[in-house]
């Protein structure tokens, strides 16, 4: 999960990395009030979870409340790179002296952390990484030893931090691991990490990825999520448990297997350009051993869809053989009318695999009872495809 800035500064402040004082708001008032309380120059910065916020107008200064309020009213609302903004944080404006940028990281391909570092912050770092790469230090760190005042001080070092903020960034550095570690984060960074007229360092913005595996150990992080960005879809999936993106299309999906929905995704996408241009309408891997109930929680997510005209089932049987999917589906379609939701919109099923002619069996017999036309079965993934697109573009 990433955080938007003022959630990565509330665990930066939790844990002693030093942050100017600020509240988040999503009205113009609210943002006048803030202003008023924190006193003097506040910088009025638009919440989302994409970097590049200054350059686009979310980020500005202003003088007092009133102007506060403008500036708020101006951000709230404004699309940064497709970002709705519905939030903005009003925060103490701080002189800067000099920008730096300083992070820590997974280094999946080096099977590693890293620490990244320079004394050229403030700009895009791909930007730096790019044209200056000499001037980001880049300085792997043990899982097992991580980030001591002499690892801090390496790092410092490498980036060429001056001798009157070094002792200061190698305090922030060591917090900004405790951060790192104890958060379960992926990635925290900071730019740009500022020293201000009078030489103190304090981070004015921040980047946090945590990382989902570990939200067993974190109750507190739950409170991170954004539901209202959220799309209710995925956010009732998510609450069952089930792998589910919405897309934007008509075209249900469900399969066994990320790739083999991924390129179910495909096939039905070129499909759908044939027959006028209809869309696969969500990503959908309901997993290796699928049960009845995850069949049943899977087809009622997708069917709640509204933009959904028709629905593709495409498993491959392998460990689960095709007969106990059929029954699941079958079952599926059971728990559904079970739970008052009668199903309408027709199903293509292709099966194939291990047990392919009992599975397909099962479900003919079912289809055979059903309203005409609901369960249809096609025996080849691109046959199955151009069906379920041809359904959905008829409607
Ligand atoms: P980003 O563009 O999304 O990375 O947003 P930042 O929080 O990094 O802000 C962008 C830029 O706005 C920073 O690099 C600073 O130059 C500037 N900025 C942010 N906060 C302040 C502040 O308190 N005072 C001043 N003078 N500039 C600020
Ligand atoms: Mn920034």
């Amino acid at each position: 999960m990433d955080l938007m800035e003022y959630q990565a500064k509330e665990l930066f402040a939790k844990h002693g990395v030093p942050v100017l004082p600020g509240t988040v708001v999503e009205t113009a008032d609210a943002a006048r009030d803030a202003a008023a309380a924190i006193g003097g120059q506040v910088v009025v910065k638009a919440q989302v979870k994409t970097g590049g916020r200054g350059k686009a107008g979310g980020v500005k200064l202003a003088e007092d409340p009133d102007e506060a309020a403008e500036k708020a009213g101006a951000i709230l609302g404004m699309d940064i790179k497709g970002h709705q903004v519905h939030r903005v944080l009003v925060t103490l404006a701080s002189d800067i002296a000099e920008e730096y940028y300083v992070s820590f990281l997974l280094d999946r391909a080096n099977r590693t952390y890293l620490a990244m570092a320079s004394v050229e912050g403030g700009v895009e770092i791909e930007q730096l990484a790019v044209e200056r790469p000499q001037a980001l230090a880049r300085i792997p760190v043990d899982a097992l030893t991580g980030v001591d005042t002499a690892k801090a001080a390496e790092i410092a070092d490498a980036a060429g931090f001056s001798a009157d903020v070094r002792d200061q960034v190698v305090a922030l550095l060591q917090t900004l691991w405790t951060v790192f570690t104890r958060e379960d984060a992926t990635l925290v960074e900071v730019n740009p990490l500022v020293k201000t007229p009078d030489g103190k360092v304090v981070a004015l913005d921040g980047k946090v990825s945590l990382d989902d595996n570990a939200e067993f150990r974190h109750e507190d992080h739950a409170a991170f999520e954004d539901k209202a960005a959220a799309d209710p879809l995925e956010a009732r999936a998510k609450e069952k448990d089930l792998n589910y993106v919405k897309l934007s299309g008509e075209v249900g999906i469900i399969g066994n297997g990320a790739g083999l929905v991924m390129s179910t995704l495909d096939v039905v996408a070129y499909a759908g350009e044939q027959v006028g241009g209809v869309k696969p309408a969500n990503f959908l891997d309901i997993g290796g051993g699928a049960s009845a109930e995850v069949m049943a929680n899977g087809l009622e997510i997708i069917l709640s869809d509204d933009e959904v005209k028709s629905v593709f089932v495409n498993v491959f049987g392998g460990i689960t053989a095709c007969d106990a999917v059929a029954n699941g589906i079958v079952h599926a379609f059971e728990l559904l009318e079970s739970r008052g939701d009668q199903v309408t919109k027709p199903l293509v099923v292709r099966l194939d695999g291990n047990n392919a002619e009992e599975g397909r069996r099962i479900l003919s017999e079912f289809a055979a009872k059903a309203p005409e036309g609901l369960i249809e079965q096609v025996d080849t993934m691109d046959g199955a495809a151009r069906r379920a697109a041809e359904l959905a573009a008829a409607k």
